[in-house]
């Protein structure tokens, strides 16, 4: 075995749970030989040419949106969400305090990295009331949540300053690079445990600890690797939708009070819960690829003044869970997901209010009549109600209503829904309080895993994960 291919450690992917891992492995150990291995390019070579291209997605493979270093985390919104309550699965895993305790911490890595001291959602009591009393009239809940808003040049800039930090303090990265296979070797007793990975260029590192970080980028690719090794996992939750957009003026009292409006509701004809998510005032709607050129609706925003828009933008996810016999919700999300592509020549489908409460198709001319105009340029005007099964429709269609009571202006005809939004976090990988899997040695973290679903319970899942490699107290 060549030494130079050995590792203590092996992280694939670069995302903030893979990079918080690595971070935190260094700071406590700096001696550890770690490699992290990254499909796409390091963070200053990521660039999507739709900022210059009139807003059209040229399909880039990798897509630079999604990987690459800090993984989705480089253009997101970088809303660092400071609540337990939102952005994953942790407290169920370690308790609600150690979840918080661990949100703190990977919080106070960003503010060393650069991160605005700003939080959003605090300082209005009042306004935040009076909010909760109208969610009240509308049978809503209000998920209290500060938010810390890194913005996403700012937050390019602090992942950027990230990686070179950990360059220097001698992580190993190799990007354009997958992971093909986990290695797993058995011993004389039949038991298994994980000993490296090979890539898609045929090389092979070894390390007796393997992090599995990988994203909902990899969250298909992870699957299969559980099949194929018999890895224990469960089939989670879909979250499906739409990514709505409104004018500034719609949101303006939520956004200027809470930032990010964070509701939930049980739907009156089916009891199904669909929340609010992911808000971007002055923001845009963007298109997301997934591998195979699948692609998805979601949204950021801008810190400059220079790129602010007239609009925020914001998902309705309806959250499905499956019985069974049914085992594969990404699928399941994925086709709905395909059936708008095949209507819209790959594209993002597009449908005023108006005309999705209707029944019928959206044409261009409905859609800029009124005071919106979409920031989604290459988005194709279309009709939900046959991309949708009748329950998401009804189900969409209620919630737009309950919100229309929290902030009028959302239920009118011009509001626009941008499908298919859905989030690939489904499957989930049965692990320890460790996040250590079946496979002794191989631990599996972040989104990808199932286990969160956004920037700073990933992060938190990073260092927590890297405490538990090292055996120290979390
Ligand atoms: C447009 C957009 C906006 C978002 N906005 C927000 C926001 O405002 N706030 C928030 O909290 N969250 C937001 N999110 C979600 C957030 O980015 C993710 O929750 C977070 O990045 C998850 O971190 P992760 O490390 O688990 O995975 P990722 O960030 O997805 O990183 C996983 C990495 O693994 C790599 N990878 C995958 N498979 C392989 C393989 N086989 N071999 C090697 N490498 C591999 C991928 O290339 C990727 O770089 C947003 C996401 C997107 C796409």
């Amino acid at each position: 075995m060549d030494r130079k291919n050995c590792y203590d450690v092996i992280i694939i992917g670069a995302g903030p749970g893979g990079a918080f891992c690595a971070y935190e492995l260094k700071e406590k150990q700096p001696d550890l030989k770690i490699l992290i291995i990254e499909k796409g390019r390091s963070i200053e070579k990521r660039v999507c040419p739709k900022r210059t291209n009139g807003g059209k997605c040229l399909h880039c493979k990798p897509c630079s949106i999604t990987t690459g270093f800090s993984g989705a985390g480089a253009f997101s919104d970088g809303k660092l969400s400071l609540s337990p309550d939102v952005g994953g699965n942790l407290p169920d895993i370690l308790g609600y305090d150690e979840a918080s305790r661990l949100i703190r911490e990977s919080d106070d890595i960003y503010l060393k990295f650069g991160a605005d001291t700003h939080v959003w959602g605090v300082d209005k009591p009042e306004a935040i009331r009076e909010i909760r009393t109208r969610a009240i009239v509308a049978n809503l809940k209000l998920v209290e949540c500060p938010i810390r808003h890194l913005g996403t040049e700012k937050g390019y800039e602090i992942y950027e300053r990230m990686q070179n930090y950990l360059l220097e303090k001698g992580v190993e990265m190799i990007f354009n690079t997958s992971v093909a296979d986990i290695l797993i070797e058995s011993d004389g007793t039949g038991a298994q445990h994980v000993c490296g990975v090979k890539t898609e260029k045929g090389d092979t590192y070894y390390a007796p600890k393997v992090v599995a970080a990988v994203g909902r980028e990899g969250a298909d690719w992870l699957h299969g690797q559980c099949e194929k090794f018999g890895i224990d996992s469960v089939p989670g939750t879909v979250d499906i939708g739409v990514r709505v957009e409104v004018r500034d003026e719609v949101m303006q009292y939520l956004n200027d009070n809470l930032y990010e409006a964070k509701l939930i509701y049980h739907t009156p004809t089916f009891d199904d819960k669909v929340r609010t998510f992911c808000t971007n005032p002055h923001g845009e709607v963007a298109t997301e690829l997934y591998d195979g050129g699948l692609a998805v609706v979601n949204g950021h925003a801008y810190s400059g003044a220079e790129y602010a828009t007239h609009n925020t933008n914001f998902a309705i996810l309806v959250s499905k869970n499956f019985t069974k016999p049914f085992k594969t919700p990404i699928e399941y999300g994925r086709k709905i997901a395909e059936l708008s592509n095949m209507l819209c020549g790959g594209r993002i489908l597009v449908q005023n209010f108006g005309d999705f409460k209707r029944g019928r198709r959206s044409t261009e001319e409905r859609m800029c009549r009124n005071n919106l105009i979409p920031t989604l340029k290459d988005a194709v005007p279309g009709d939900l109600s046959l991309v949708f099964p009748h329950r998401i429709m009804v189900d969409i269609e209620e919630m737009i209503y309950a919100l229309d009571k929290v902030t009028p202006g959302i239920a009118s005809d011009e509001t626009l829904l941008y499908g298919v939004e859905v989030k690939f976090y489904s499957n989930k990988l049965v692990v320890s309080k460790e996040f250590e899997t079946s496979v002794p040695g191989l631990y599996a973290i972040g989104d990808g895993a199932g286990i969160t679903r956004g920037l700073q319970q990933a992060s938190a899942n990073g260092l927590v994960v890297a405490r538990s490699i090292l055996g120290v107290e979390h």
